[in-house]
């Protein structure tokens, strides 16, 4: 029944989640029935996102929206629309913005690897803050007027990594932005649940917000919604779609594209290289449908009850495990098993590679290995998968007698 194992691939425990590393999240079989049957017949790409406009406006609560190849890709997009606006010559140009204010104001703490796909479409990075916590040379993080005292006449917009921690608040960065007539561009990507995340990010005025189509929301893996402001959905849009037509043939979904807006029709955007399909756009709508009504949270108490009775089978060894459920009730819970690595003779790390290294390979959460900790995220697991992760978990974790 595996098709790895057929084609000579045995298949992973995934106790990690909806990483993109191990293929991201399950979809549900009403994604795949979507995915399957979008396949079947056609439609013009560019009315099917004028259909994915609607449908995202419903659950965001923004202008416009499209569906994107991720939330990297959205980002990408976005700030290539932030960039061009409708200047069909600054389309053609990208990423060479020689000529044309092309400068993101980001914190020093808001930098990290998925930064490629803004620079990839052109921009710069103008940095501001320090994070003095971090370095303990001071006790303040990056400041609103530190954004605004960025700006000039080479800015093209402001990027801030969302999270509920982050700061300053992302609407007092909206406030800085929009006294100086520039858009924010909000990476969302992984900020689901909860679900009032959907609406409330873009509540705070933000221009245009990503997120990720395969975790939380359990589309394919390579999918991502990007949200906001009509004119720049529309610009953000005409560069990802491929645009091999006649100017007076074409006829874009207005509620996407208004057309009175363009001169002519541009080329192959830089976009296109980020192209979706429409078996894509139907399951990541679909997913999206079920992600926003709730239809996930049923699995919540299931997982709980096998994750108390994974902490149940390693009790008597050296590791304590504290289950951790989230406040909104949103999320799946999780086990945090911290390893008495004294009484173990093994580090975290090292119990983590040999999970990985058997047989099947065991991947667990790898974001607590310096606290000595594995997490067990249970969104992947079934009852088989259960049993596995409690017999490796259970060998792994036997205290290693010295000679
Ligand atoms: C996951 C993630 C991304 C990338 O999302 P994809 O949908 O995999 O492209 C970008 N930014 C952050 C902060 C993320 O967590």
């Amino acid at each position: 029944m595996s098709i790895y194992a057929d084609w000579g691939l045995r298949p992973i425990i995934n106790a990690s989640g909806a990483v993109t590393r191990l293929g991201g999240a399950p979809m549900p079989p009403a994604v795949l029935d979507a995915f399957r049957n979008a396949s079947q017949e056609c439609v013009p790409l560019d009315v099917l996102q004028g259909l994915a406009s609607r449908e995202i406006t419903l659950h965001t609560g923004a202008e416009a929206g499209c569906v994107t190849s991720g939330a990297a890709a959205a980002l990408l997009l976005g700030t290539a629309a932030m960039l061009t606006g409708h200047d069909l010559g600054r389309m053609e140009r990208l990423p060479d913005c020689t000529g044309f204010p092309h400068e993101f104001v980001v914190a020093r703490e808001h930098r990290n690897g998925y930064d490629h796909a803004v620079r990839t479409a052109g921009a710069r990075f103008v940095e501001v803050g320090f994070h003095e916590p971090i370095s303990g040379a001071g006790v303040r993080r990056v400041e609103a007027w530190e954004y605004g005292a960025a700006c000039g006449p080479q800015t093209a917009g402001i990027l801030y990594v969302y999270q509920s921690s982050a700061h300053p608040p992302l609407k007092d960065v909206v406030e800085v932005a929009h006294d100086k007539g520039l858009p924010v561009l909000v990476d969302a990507a992984g900020q689901l649940p909860p679900r009032s995340n959907l609406q409330d990010i873009l509540a705070t005025g933000a221009d245009l917000v990503c997120f990720s189509g395969g975790k939380a929301i359990r589309g394919p893996q390579a999918t991502g919604l990007l949200c906001g402001r009509r004119d720049l959905i529309a610009a953000a849009a005409i560069q990802m779609l491929d645009m091999d037509d006649y100017f007076e043939l074409w006829n874009p979904p207005p509620e996407l594209i208004d057309k009175t807006k363009f001169r002519g029709l541009p080329r192959h955007g830089i976009g296109r290289t980020l192209k979706v399909s429409k078996e894509q756009i139907m399951a990541v709508l679909t997913a999206l449908r079920l992600f926003a009504s709730g239809a996930y949270d049923a699995e919540i108490a299931g997982h709980h009850q096998s994750l108390q009775q994974l902490a149940a089978a390693l009790i008597g060894l050296p590791a304590k495990c504290r289950l951790i459920e989230s406040a909104d009730q949103q999320s799946l819970p999780w086990l945090e098993i911290t390893l008495d690595e004294a009484t173990l003779g093994r580090s975290a790390f090292e119990v983590c590679r040999s999970l990985r290294n058997g047989s099947p390979g065991v991947y667990v959460g790898h974001w607590g290995l310096e606290q000595r900790q594995l997490i067990v995220n249970p969104l992947h697991l079934n009852s088989a998968d259960y049993a596995v992760l409690t017999r490796r978990l259970s060998e792994e974790l036997q205290p290693r007698v010295v000679a």
